[in-house]
């Protein structure tokens, strides 16, 4: 085409200048063979990495075997001290080859994935004096094993207790992955006479309009379960929307991509959905834009293609997404590949992961920082589950927020009328002042009394 045969347009004049795409970092996403850099896959050809039985079958359940892999590519004085991590951490170890290789092993003590799955013995704080196995009262909130009824229309069904990966600072460490040294877990084995315990009081209640099938993971239900659950509760005539939670998407993603049988379950149940005028919607869990790889894309691909909507819950996390620069290319990010971002969690009071929780004032700052950077439909709500069964709260909503003492209190009208929660930041990361009274377990009360007292009578 000549110029003669267009019209020229001319550019209307800038308001400000174009940014160099070069900027754009949220849609360049890792591709090729990257992992190859780690000796053990040099070899592995692309086929193979993307086959989901492979990951399976060479994914990481012992720490000794973690340790040998890394051995020679890490820092010796790392693997010491994740042996000495391992020995003291109450979630077991599981770590596919794909994440292996999303790690930068030149400099591993500070790789946002492997601060999320390998503990550091050098790393441990010791556990906020306030803080319990189920920090959400999971369990005093379920009528059978493995249901949380806490919300008016909407419940947790814990189908299954194992994950594709386990993640150090997981809120169900009381359930999920097997016994560790430290931690003896409550069973939510993927028994069918418990599910059916769980169908029958669903279906006994009108006012349960909405499941969350979760665990552990959906990603290691078999296809065979994934439409057994997802057709029993789609006949229930109260049932109006199910969502499938997994962080497999973001840990394995090969699993969508190569595993037919488990994808057209899914399909199906989305299908059955559809025809009957009900949600099926998938939740996944990214925490850090270096885990959306053109894997990851692809998988995400196969689903939009399909019209099965995911969404994302974020944990934030120390040293992980706890800056405007992680969060909001991870924000950028999960909306360039198609999945909303729908949550950031303040990360639950949970036993060994004190160095991974933050403070609420970070996720306040996160929070103001994000929006406005993308759509509002791609913007995450930044909560606090409150301990003890207050449930899901926007952190902003607290009634008093003592910044020196890191205590904020919620309530939840709708959810526990006339209760008070508190949440507690992490002690490391207050004034040498508010560290010497968490020292001492007499001051304990009267700074949660105070706290209280602030919130009943001078609400935010
Ligand atoms: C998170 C959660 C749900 C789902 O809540 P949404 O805010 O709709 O995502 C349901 N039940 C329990 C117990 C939960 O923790
Ligand atoms: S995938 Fe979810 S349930 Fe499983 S260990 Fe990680 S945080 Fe816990």
């Amino acid at each position: 085409m000549t110029d003669d045969t267009l019209p020229v347009l001319d550019v209307p004049p800038a308001l400000k200048p174009p940014v160099d795409p070069a900027e754009l970092a949220h849609g360049q996403l890792l591709d090729g063979d990257f992992w190859r850099r780690i000796p053990a896959y040099a070899d592995v050809d692309e086929a193979t990495f993307l086959d989901h039985r492979w990951q399976s079958k060479y994914t990481i359940t012992r720490p000794d075997k973690l340790l040998r892999a890394i051995e020679g590519i890490a820092p010796q004085g790392f693997v010491d001290d994740a042996a000495a991590g391992f020995a003291r951490a109450p979630m077991a170890v599981r770590v596919s080859p794909y994440l292996l290789s999303l790690i930068d092993w030149k400099a591993p003590e500070v790789d946002p994935l492997r601060i999320q799955f390998i503990p550091l013995a050098s790393r441990f704080l010791p556990d906020h004096p306030k803080l319990g196995l189920d920090s959400l009262g999971e369990q005093a909130d379920a009528p059978t094993p493995g249901l949380t009824h806490r919300y008016p229309d909407k419940a947790l069904f814990l189908v299954i207790d194992t994950c594709p990966v386990y993640c150090r600072f997981c809120t169900r460490s009381y359930a999920v992955g097997l016994d560790t040294d430290t931690v003896e877990k409550v069973q939510l084995k993927p028994k069918k006479d418990r599910w059916s315990q769980a169908f029958a009081y669903i279906a006994s209640r009108p006012e349960l309009e909405d499941i969350v099938i979760s665990g552990g993971d959906a990603f290691n239900l078999r296809a065979d379960w994934i439409r057994e659950i997802g057709t029993r509760l789609l006949e229930m005539p109260n049932i109006r929307r199910i969502r499938f939670a997994t962080k497999g998407l973001a840990v394995m993603p090969q699993k969508i991509l190569s595993d037919d049988d488990w994808f057209s379950a899914l399909v199906e149940v989305h299908a059955l959905g559809r025809h009957t005028g009900k949600e099926v919607a998938l939740h996944t869990h990214f925490n850090h834009p270096n885990e959306i790889t053109a894997i990851s894309q692809r998988a995400v691909a196969r689903m939009f293609s399909e019209g099965i909507t995911v969404r994302n819950q974020s944990v934030l996390l120390r040293g992980v997404n706890d800056t405007t620069d992680s969060m909001g290319l991870l924000v950028k990010r999960l909306g360039h590949i198609n999945v909303h971002p729908y949550y950031v969690y303040v990360h639950d009071m949970v036993k060994g992961a004190e160095d991974m929780r933050t403070t609420v004032q970070t996720a306040l700052d996160l929070e103001k920082w994000v929006r406005g950077t993308t759509a509002g439909f791609n913007t995450p709500t930044f909560v606090v589950d409150a301990p003890g069964g207050g449930g899901k709260r926007n952190a902003h909503s607290y009634e008093h927020y003592d910044r020196e003492t890191g205590i904020s209190v919620y309530t939840a009208p709708s959810v526990k009328p006339g209760q008070y929660f508190a949440y507690f930041d992490p002690i490391d990361r207050l004034s040498e002042a508010a560290q010497a009274r968490w020292a001492d377990p007499a001051q304990h009360q009267a700074m949660i009394d105070a706290a209280l007292e602030q919130a009943r009578n001078n609400p935010a």
